[in-house]
Formats: structure tokens, C-alpha cells, sequence
């Protein structure tokens, strides 16, 4: 059968699939004053909404999984149906159409974790996890930061010694998002001190639940505690577990990063803000006609079109085969940028209301945006990171001088 049949087949049968399981969403138009006024980036949650959450996220993962809409472009050995990536976007096009369980607690597992298993895992380890992963059985978290090496990643300490057919790790890990309800964790390691920093790391797959594992939450401005620190006292990993040659962890490390700023700079970005939100907030506090807002609507504006358009770019070159590559960093600093834009332009119409809790519906709420965007600006590479990045690999400038050591 050609590929316009099949994806005709493919596509009824997704829509049988969500018209059974899921209800349809309703034409939903922005009305100011109605519904949730939540619009924040770092989801400030209660450690029983967040049970909650994962619980029903599990339920809704396990249902599409069961039924063939789990891991569509997947290879079938480890539980996908080997379809082309069109017949996931139809998916996707599709279940938006309707309402399901938020998948945010996957983000980290299914867009960095799993896609470095595939690449680099032997075969009894993507057997062993990228099934029970899409399944939304199994949930894994990156373990890269440490309090000395954040965007100089490969400064990291932690050590993983080899110990006959196990290795020891001992070290300390920070920021690490989710490791609260995560399985697994991916964990880069020095396995060799005396070569030089990029070239002694090798990464590995850490039980999250095993023996000298540390979990200590941290707590966020915006309130919340959606990342912690994470300890490791002589925790003992098997080999088979390693991602990776030894001593080749950096390689590993680029795959897992490449794909972090795919999905973060391709992602949906500004969630649940649209245009239409600033156009309305503009109009009821009545500085809709004032020349400097219309300016800073026009700005945003402008600023989220280009940036749609350029993610949109460099999504089909995802989809055309090819790695993600410099165009995520463009586009994971585009999205902190325009970010900032909106935080700029909300303070300008809500002003004092921003910061004192007037008990208007959409204004105090933003708070929890204005707090949460700095920590968009650091996480996933700083913004300037990523400015050295373009730089470098995109505008071709010459290499910024690295510190002597
Ligand atoms: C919300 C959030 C979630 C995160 N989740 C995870 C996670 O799940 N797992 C994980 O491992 N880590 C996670 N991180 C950590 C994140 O990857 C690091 O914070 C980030 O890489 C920056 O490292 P750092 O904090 O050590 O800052 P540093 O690297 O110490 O940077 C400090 C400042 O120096 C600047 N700087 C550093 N180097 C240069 C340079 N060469 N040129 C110009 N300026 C430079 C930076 O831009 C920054 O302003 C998360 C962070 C945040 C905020």
C-alpha cells in the first residue's frame, strides 16, 4: 500500500482510538475573565496534585500505548510501529482535538533520556526501558549539573569507578528536574581524571531507587520545588547499564543535549498565552489605544510569528532525517527572548497589580510567569551559551577564548 492510503487508514483508525477514549474539545475562544488564569512556565504544584498528575498521565500513556499510538516513529523491536513521522504529526494533529491527560512529566524521559537509549544503549537496555518508558511505566530524569559545572558540563566530578562487572559512582548532582518521581536517571560521570575533561567522562543509566541514592528537593522563587540535588554514596551500577564507551560520554552527552533544546525550543513555548490574551488584557485596563503598548503588542507580536516560523524550519529538518542542530539554539533563545518581551509588556498594562494581589482574574497570576522566566533563560543552556553557539557554529565568528587552565 502507498503512503496516502496507509495514512488515510492510520489516521481513521487514530480517530476511532480518541473518539472512544478521550472527549472532544469544544471550539474554545479566549474570554477574559473565564477559566484558569494560571500562566506559569515552572508549574508550581503540591506534592498531592503532582501524585495526582502523574497518576492520571501514567493512566492516559499506558492507553495510547496499548493501542499503537505510544511510540508511532519507534522501532517495533522496542514496542513502536515504525511509521514516518508524518503519520505522528497526523496523530498529534488529531489528539489535540481532544482532551487527554497533561504528558509534561514525560518531557525529560521521552524527548532527552529515551532518544540517548536508543542511540546509545546496547540492546538489552532499550529491551529493558524504551518500552515500559513510551508506556509511561518507567520515568527518567537527567543527571548532568553539578555545583561546579553547569554550562562548562564537562568540569563535572562525580566519579564512576570500575568494579569487576559494576561501577561505583560517588558524587553529587543539582537542578536535577523530576528526580522526585523518576526510575531512572541518565548520569554523566569522570571515569578517567588524568585525560583531558572532555575525554575522561562516560554516562550511564542509574537506578533511581538504588542503594546510596539521595534525593533533597530545591525550592524555586516561584514557590514550587520541581528540581532537587541528588546524592550518590558508592551506588553501584552494572556495566551493561553504561550508554556508551568509556571515556566517550561526551559524545553521548551531545545527543541528550541536542534533543533538550529541540524540545525545549520547538516546544510549545509560550503554553497557554496566546496573542489574544495581551490584545484583551490591553482593552480592559483601557491602554489598548496607548502608542507605547500598541508598540509592544505589534513588538510580541512579531516576535512570536518569526519565532513560530523559524521552530516550524527547523522541525522539518528534524523530520526530514537530519539531527537537530545550531537552529535549536536560535530557537530556544528566541523563545527565553520573546519571553522576556511579554514579561516587559504584561509589568508596562498590570503594573503595582503584578506584584499585590488585587484579586483580578489574570493580573496577580502572572507572577508566577514574571518568577519562573529567568529560570527558562538558564535551564537547557543559558542564553549565553546559546549566543556563543550562533556565533560560532551559525554566523561562523571566530571561537571565544577559553580560559587558561
Ligand atoms: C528550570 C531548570 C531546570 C533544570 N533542569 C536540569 C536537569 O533536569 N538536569 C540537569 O542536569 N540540569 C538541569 N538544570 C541546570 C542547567 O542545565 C544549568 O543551570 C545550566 O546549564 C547553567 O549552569 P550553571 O547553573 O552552573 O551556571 P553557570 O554555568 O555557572 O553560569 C553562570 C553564568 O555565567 C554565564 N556563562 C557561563 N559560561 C559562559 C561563557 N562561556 N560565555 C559567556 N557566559 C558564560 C552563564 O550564562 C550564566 O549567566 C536546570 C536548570 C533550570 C534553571
Amino acid at each position: 500500500m502507498s503512503e496516502g492510503p496507509a495514512l488515510e487508514n492510520f489516521l481513521a483508525e487514530a480517530q476511532d482510538f480518541l473518539g472512544s477514549n478521550a472527549n472532544a474539545r469544544g471550539e474554545s475562544s479566549f474570554v477574559w475573565g473565564e477559566g484558569s488564569d494560571r500562566v506559569g512556565v515552572l508549574e508550581e504544584k503540591t506534592p498531592e496534585q503532582e501524585r495526582a498528575e502523574i497518576e492520571e498521565a501514567k493512566r492516559w500513556k499506558a492507553i495510547e500505548f496499548d493501542a499503537g499510538f505510544g511510540w508511532i516513529t519507534g522501532p517495533t523491536e522496542y514496542g513502536g510501529r515504525a511509521l514516518p513521522s508524518n503519520f505522528e504529526r497526523g496523530y498529534h494533529e488529531l489528539a489535540a482535538k481532544y482532551s487527554t491527560p497533561s504528558t509534561t512529566p514525560f518531557g525529560i524521559s521521552l524527548g532527552m533520556v529515551a532518544p540517548t537509549i536508543l542511540a546509545h544503549g546496547i540492546v538489552a537496555v532499550r529491551e529493558q526501558y524504551l518500552k515500559s518508558m513510551h508506556r509511561g511505566d518507567a520515568i527518567g530524569c537527567q543527571l548532568f549539573s553539578e555545583p561546579v559545572a553547569g554550562s562548562d558540563l564537562a568540569g563535572i566530578q562525580t566519579r564512576a569507578i570500575r568494579d569487576g562487572d559494576e561501577w561505583r559512582l560517588t558524587g553529587q548532582k543539582v537542578w536535577t528536574s523530576n528526580a522526585q518521581y523518576s526510575d531512572i536517571g541518565e548520569i554523566i560521570t569522570r571515569t578517567s581524571p588524568d585525560k583531558p575533561k572532555h575525554k575522561g567522562l562516560t554516562m550511564f543509566l542509574v537506578d533511581m531507587r538504588a542503594p546510596g541514592v539521595e534525593i533533597r528537593p530545591l525550592r524555586q522563587m516561584t514557590g514550587g520545588a520541581s528540581f532537587n540535588e541528588v546524592f550518590f554514596e558508592d551506588v553501584r551500577v552494572p556495566d551493561s547499564h553504561r550508554l556508551g564507551d568509556v571515556d566517550e560520554g561526551w559524545t553521548v552527552a551531545l545527543t541528550t543535549l541536542m534533543n533538550e533544546r529541540a524540545a525545549i525550543g520547538g516546544g510549545a513555548g509560550m503554553g497557554t498565552m496566546s496573542m489574544t490574551r495581551f490584545f484583551e488584557m490591553a482593552r480592559h485596563y483601557g491602554v489598548d489605544d496607548d502608542p507605547l503598548i500598541r508598540q509592544s503588542l505589534a513588538d510580541v507580536y512579531i516576535r512570536m510569528s518569526v519565532s513560530g516560523y523559524t521552530n516550524q524550519r527547523a522541525m522539518a529538518k528534524i523530520r526530514a532525517g537530519q539531527l537537530p542542530g545550531p537552529e535549536m539554539s536560535i530557537a530556544k533563545l528566541a523563545l527565553t527572548q520573546n519571553m522576556q518581551k511579554v514579561v516587559q509588556l504584561v509589568s508596562d498594562i498590570l503594573g503595582p497589580r503584578l506584584v499585590a494581589d488585587s484579586g483580578d482574574w489574570g493580573a496577580y497570576a502572572f507572577g508566577e510567569l514574571v518568577l519562573g522566566v529567568p529560570g527558562m533563560r538558564i535551564a537547557g543552556g543559558t542564553d549565553e551559551v546559546m549566543r556563543n553557539i550562533v556565533g560560532e557554529r551559525v554566523l561562523g565568528l571566530p571561537k571565544e577564548p577559553k580560559p587558561l587552565s
